[in-house]
């Protein structure tokens, strides 16, 4: 009979040993019982710290360069969020930037850095320069 993995194995090796009498070995068959349940849970507990360490790094990989700053983008590539190139880079840290009032213009709230991206335009002063005070 073969087996697909260990727990089966030792599983039908402990069936076997039920029917013996020698409380010595009963004891050492209990022993490793015990010893089965400590390793099935830490199996459990490093399945769920490998999932949790997946997630992140996922998480990590939707940072995606775009311009002066990081985005993430939804599945369906819309931008969800910005983030702070320095603090990221520098500090590791996803800082959202702010929206600075003006379009393409953004703000770290953190490290205080404003960047613009290709949807910013430069303010227009209308050649109004002379039209002040000086003009008669
Ligand atoms: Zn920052």
């Amino acid at each position: 009979m073969g087996y697909s993995d260990w727990k089966e194995l030792a599983s039908d090796a402990l069936n076997l040993f039920d029917g013996v009498k020698n409380p010595e070995l009963r004891e050492k068959v209990n022993q490793m019982r015990e010893i089965m349940l400590v390793l099935k849970e830490e199996n459990i507990s490093l399945k769920e710290e490998n999932s949790e360490l997946q997630r992140q790094l996922n998480d990590k990989d939707e940072m995606i360069p775009e311009g002066k700053y990081y985005v993430k983008k939804d599945d369906h590539g819309e931008i969800i969020g910005r983030f702070c190139s320095g603090c990221h880079d520098d500090k590791k840290k996803k800082i959202r930037l702010h929206a600075g009032g003006v379009t393409g213009w953004w703000d770290c709230p953190i490290c205080k850095t404003s960047v613009t991206d290709s949807t910013y335009v430069e303010p227009n002063y209308d050649g109004n320069i002379g039209n002040g005070w000086m003009a008669s």
